[in-house]
């Protein structure tokens, strides 16, 4: 095995944080022999501390590990400073493993979950000494590969990946494994990669953007077709119907350095059928899987008990909606072997199915923040997204928290959604503000932060039609909320950078084309686009013009009906229809139940697949389907009240 640490090792000594490139981490495989082995590098394409929490990543590096034909290890991108170092010192990209060079791998496996990273991606690629266009590589490349949620529009990066996974990783890796595997034992002879490609692009959920012909008139995409009959015109994405089969991660790596989420992190279910309409996350999971109750105590108590952690967070989309989450809180607060010293926390709460039991429970040992995502500032225009809580809602999940003694409360919201008036923006201030009176009540210091973020558009989801704000125009809307809450203590006001929100737009509904762009940013030196001090938003202004796109084209232009979208091809199981009635019903401010507990609308995510939800226990979450205060008692028959629409009514 080739090791590169005694080139490493004296580098380490120039950077910050060295911890991030060492590994030995509880849970790592270590050096070991690749063999007669597959060898996947993982890599999260952003610093140690964000990607190395990644349960997606995780996940795969053990499932992989206990294949007897395959051998996992991971990477990280290297800070700038690391970069310099490995550069000068002519250091490729290697694992944190066993610190061997990522070329001795047969794929470089990136994970994808947002779409400012993509530089950071062909920076990886270059530095393991692979060349950046698919096209340019032989056999003894590896192969490139990227899944995650990014890779529903996967155009952008087309030209740089291999093969992009679609939805579920854990059954696709097994079946990649054995063709790469075959591939080795026939020597990988000229012309085999794209053999081998072509294979794989049979593979349900596999899409290999070599194997597609892409045709523009103009600069209008007319289509995304396959080049040969054996590869499938609209790529479906993989699901994983029972999560219970898949008990990963058993090992979760314990890190020697500060890394975000630093706990013990147990996944309690997939899926989230809320059906709010700006959310990708939320309609491309569909359907809703609940791991057992049983095994999610289980889970926690062996992985407490192995990482010495004292905090579990509960993971999901929306956690709270997990079938009986009190009773699962309360078990693992009561199991002897916390020793009543383990905090539990829930990422994601919708505040509809936010109780005082769960806040008395979980905040027993420890008041870690608390964060509520009302979206938007009025009952109107969360009837346009489809989240659709009301104030009191609201009101009511703050009162708990402040109730059980919590002093400061976070707020999600989003600005530049469609519809949008300066009313809906000024409600963000109002609601902010009336929960600081609600906290008030049990503490004089009560405060809310209130976080706004520009809204993205994005593929696969009913808002993938919609033109986006300007950065001037949400620059405008900040303005306005920032005059709004001038001189009110209570409410802290955050926002994103308008200007970062712009760039995502480019690389999340870009075709084929925006790869150049992405390229040149890269070669421009823009990495790290997603961390502030390191964004130039002229770096993309200009990558645009070099290649004679339009911002406005890409970004700010309402799409028509019927319009070939660049992720046409790629299926998250929703019918169009689907997704066109949700857009019109979203112009009309008009909501839509969560399927799990009232009739099916055929959306297809299940339809489709021949699937279902899969819930531990059917009781129906605290408030009613989307909150709407609805009687849930009789089941599926149970029809649908939405309030009226006028935002008045729900200010009450
Ligand atoms: S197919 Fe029906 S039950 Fe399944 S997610 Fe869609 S609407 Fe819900």
């Amino acid at each position: 095995m080739t090791s590169l640490w005694p080139k490493i090792e004296p580098a380490l000594a120039r950077v910050q944080k060295p911890a991030r490139y060492i590994g030995c981490e509880d849970g790592s495989v270590g050096a070991g022999s690749l063999k007669g082995l597959v060898g996947w590098l993982l890599i999260y394409p952003d610093t140690y501390e964000i990607g190395l929490p990644n349960q997606g990543l995780q996940i795969l590096y053990e499932i992989l590990n206990e294949r007897d034909d395959s051998r996992a290890e991971r990477t990280y991108a290297p800070w700038v400073d690391m970069e310099a170092e490995m550069r000068r010192r002519g250091i490729p990209l290697f694992s944190v493993d066993s610190h061997r060079p990522a070329a001795e791998f047969d794929l470089l496996a990136f994970n994808l979950s947002a779409e400012l990273v993509y530089t950071n991606l062909l920076n990886c690629v270059d530095l393991a000494g692979v060349p950046i266009h698919a096209a340019d590589r032989g056999p003894e490349h590896p192969l490139v590969v990227a899944g995650g949620h990014c890779t529903f529009n996967p155009e952008p990066l087309a030209d740089f990946v291999d093969l992009f996974v679609i939805g579920d990783g854990e059954e696709a890796v097994g079946q990649m494994t054995a063709a790469v595997r075959d591939w080795k034992a026939s020597g990988r002879t000229p012309g085999s990669r794209e053999r081998l490609l072509r294979e794989l692009a049979s593979v349900p959920g596999v899409y290999v953007p070599s194997c597609y012909d892409v045709v523009y008139e103009g600069p209008a995409l007319v289509s995304v077709a396959p080049k040969y009959p054996d590869v499938p015109e609209r790529v479906e994405k993989r699901t994983i119907a029972d999560l219970a089969a898949w008990l990963y991660p058993k090992q979760q790596l314990v890190p020697m350095t500060e890394v975000v989420h630093d706990r013990l992190n147990v996944e309690i279910f997939r899926g989230c059928t809320r059906g709010c309409r700006f959310c990708q996350a939320g309609m491309i999971t569909r359907p809703v899987r609940e791991r057992p109750a049983e095994q999610v105590t289980q889970m926690v108590s062996d992985g407490l008990a192995r990482t010495g952690y004292d905090e579990v967070s509960l993971t999901s989309l929306s956690s709270a909606d997990f079938s009986g989450i009190d009773s699962v809180v309360r078990s693992i607060i009561d199991d002897p072997a916390c020793n009543g010293e383990v905090s539990v926390s829930l990422p994601s709460l919708r505040v509809d199915a936010f109780t005082v039991g769960v806040a008395s429970e979980i905040q027993k040992v420890r008041r870690t923040g608390l964060t509520f995502a009302p979206e938007a500032g009025t009952w109107r225009m969360r009837q346009v997204i489809n989240k659709l809580i009301r104030e009191e809602d609201l009101y009511g999940a703050v009162e708990s928290a402040f109730s059980q003694g919590w002093r400061r409360v976070k707020l999600y919201f989003l600005t530049g959604l469609p519809t949008e008036t300066d009313e809906d923006t000024l409600g963000i201030a109002e609601l902010a503000r009336n929960c600081v009176t609600v906290g008030r009540r049990h503490h004089r210091g009560a405060s809310v932060t209130a976080s706004v973020g520009g809204f993205v558009p994005k593929p696969q989801t009913p808002f993938q039609w919609f033109g986006q704000n300007t950065p001037e125009e949400l620059r405008r809307k900040i303005g306005l909320l920032r005059s709004a809450t001038r001189g009110d203590k209570g409410v802290q006001l955050r926002w994103h950078d308008p200007e970062a929100s712009l760039a995502e737009g480019i690389a999340s509904r870009g075709d084929r084309r925006v790869g150049a762009v992405i390229e040149e940013v890269w070669r421009r030196g823009g990495t790290f686009q997603e961390w502030s001090e390191m964004f130039s938003l002229d770096l993309w202004r200009d990558a645009m013009e070099a290649h004679g796109l339009s911002i406005d084209w890409y970004v700010h232009r309402h799409r028509e009906r019927g319009e070939v979208l660049p992720w046409d091809h790629i299926s998250a199981g929703l019918h169009d229809d689907f997704l066109w009635q949700e857009w019109e019903d979203a112009l009309e401010a008009s909501g839509t139940p969560d399927c799990r507990w009232t009739p099916c609308y055929d959306c297809g995510a299940c339809t489709g697949y021949g699937i279902e939800h899969v819930v531990a226990s059917a009781v129906a979450p605290a408030g009613g389907s989307q909150g709407t205060g609805q009687d849930l008692g009789s089941g599926g028959d149970v029809p649908v009240f939405l309030r009226p629409t006028v935002g008045a009514g729900a200010r009450s």
